[in-house]
């Protein structure tokens, strides 16, 4: 049976190529955002192996379980390299305030805008 498999050989491409266009959008917030580009291009890469390794499964016709037993490594790898993978934030490191969608994934401080115009205004 390669029922998962399949699934993911027809459609995650598509979230592979979701996950490039937003580093595209994310170019146009240049130094602010190097270290959460870098997660989304690991994550595109490990969505990317996943896709291949899917459409080698039905390709090959071998069992699903290799996909669930690939996937358990890329979780583990995941969870290892955590704070590189995923440094997003919902909250505001500084004050625990919900952040906007920009600030979570085009901005690497991971603080909200009021807290940032503060640290600007203490650095000055
Ligand atoms: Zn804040």
């Amino acid at each position: 049976m390669t029922l998962i498999s399949s699934f993911i050989a027809d459609n995650l491409f598509y979230v592979f190529l979701g996950v490039v266009a937003l580093t595209l959008f994310q170019r146009k917030y240049g130094k602010n955002v190097v270290k959460k580009r870098m997660a989304i291009l690991y994550i595109a890469i490990m969505v990317f192996t996943l896709h291949i390794s899917a459409v080698l499964i039905v390709e090959f016709e071998l069992s699903d379980s290799i996909l669930l037993i690939w996937a358990a490594a890329v979780a583990v790898v995941f969870y290892y390299k955590r704070d590189k993978v995923f440094p997003f934030r919902y909250k505001c490191v500084s004050c625990s305030s919900r952040m906007s969608f920009n600030e979570i994934f085009f901005d690497d401080s991971n603080m909200c805008e009021s807290c940032r115009d503060k640290l600007k205004k203490a650095e000055e």
